[in-house]
């Protein structure tokens, strides 16, 4: 029995994400978002799960270095670009393709010298107001980008939104008629769909399609799970019951004594806490999978544990399995309970996890 939480992660769900995601936007490219440890999931592994994407996206270059000492050969997207002229050789010698989104960056592309020619991919802010160059910019970036010898011809023209996961936003519509307006004369690719556009939004499609959360089967829309589009969770984050106890009416449990039982019941404790990453801010009454039924949080998290109301009765014994969220358990609800995402809840994932790989 392990001692350790565990992080068990279904490679197979996550193929079977990637067909959902092939299947919403039949004619688009997939480029998979892995930022962040591909959202906690494991950078390298889930690289190696995904053959069928067509390329990969990174937020930093470290990530995709590596990405690259691990054998992955598809192309990266750098989505923050780079931050100094020295990386360049870097990009090139290892294959990376960087988003340009700032005066500085084209500087750096057309002042350097290079044994070579970078893929290039210009950001335009439609209104997300946080990378990108401005709409107005656009002509000026696009003609100099072409004349660059740095660069690769035939770049290609991608924004993000801001509120695409509020299905029927004005922005969203703001968004895309604006970037269609601006890129309608060109013939390059164009990529804005996050995952909630992959979902809700099929004429914001394009030739790339940049799915993140979706791959890892968790619904980008508040109040929906991914079930309700056929995503299946990657995750099933794991625990074990390490003691019981009978506590009396009026009794107290856990720190702050925020939680007062007015009937006798039993109280289980598990062992994971936010030092695990499981979120300090859930309330009472988070749902906890425990042995086949679902329970509730009762008393504040701690680092290492936390406890559950098991009733009069209870019919688990120690070392009974606790799912903290996975198939049994939507993360998107204990994200709720939590006042948070489940995007945030995946990336607090620490290193005293042990991560489980499953292939079927
Ligand atoms: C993170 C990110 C995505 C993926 O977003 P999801 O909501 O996880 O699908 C797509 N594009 C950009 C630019 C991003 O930063």
């Amino acid at each position: 029995m392990s001692r350790r939480p565990v992080a068990q992660i279904n490679l197979a769900a996550l193929r079977h994400n990637l067909q959902r995601v092939q299947h919403l936007a039949p004619a688009s490219k997939i480029l998979a978002v892995l930022k962040a440890n591909a959202y906690g999931h494991g950078l390298v592994q889930v690289a190696q799960a995904l053959t069928g994407a067509d390329a990969f996206a990174v937020a930093r270059i470290d990530e995709a270095l590596a990405l690259r000492t691990a054998g992955i050969v598809k192309p990266i997207v750098l989505l923050e670009g780079f931050y100094e002229a020295a990386e360049l050789p870097i990009l090139l010698a290892n294959n990376l393709q960087t988003i340009v989104h700032n005066e500085l960056q084209l500087q750096a592309l057309e002042q350097t010298e290079l044994e070579g020619q970078l893929k290039v991919w210009l950001k335009i802010d439609t209104g997300m107001h946080r990378l990108g160059i401005a709409p107005q910019q656009f002509n000026e970036f696009y003609r100099r980008l072409w004349q660059c010898p740095t660069v690769q011809p035939g770049i290609r023209l991608m924004s993000h939104f801001c509120c695409a996961d509020m299905p029927g936003s004005a922005k969203t519509g703001q968004q895309l008629a604006q970037f269609q307006q601006l890129c309608a004369d060109k013939a390059e690719q164009r990529s804005l769909a996050n995952s909630a556009a992959i979902i809700c939004l099929p004429q914001s499609h394009g030739d790339w399609v940049r799915p993140g959360l979706m791959l890892h089967g968790i619904s980008p829309l508040p109040d929906q799970q991914g079930q309700h589009h056929q995503l299946q969770p990657v995750m099933r984050l794991s625990s074990r019951l390490i003691a019981m106890r009978k506590i009396q009416p009026g009794d107290t449990v856990g720190y702050g004594a925020n939680w007062q039982t007015e009937k006798a019941t039993w109280v289980g404790v598990i062992a994971i806490g936010y030092g695990d990453g499981y979120p300090r801010h859930a309330v009472n009454g988070t749902p906890v999978w425990l042995a086949g039924r679902e329970v509730q949080l009762i008393g504040r998290v701690s680092m290492d544990m936390i406890t559950v109301n098991l009733g009069p009765e209870p019919m688990e014994s120690i070392g009974a399995e606790a799912v903290l969220w996975g198939p049994e358990l939507a993360i998107e609800r204990v994200a709720h309970c939590a006042d948070t995402i489940p995007y945030e809840l995946l990336c607090n994932i620490t290193p005293r996890v042990d991560y489980q790989y499953l292939t079927v």
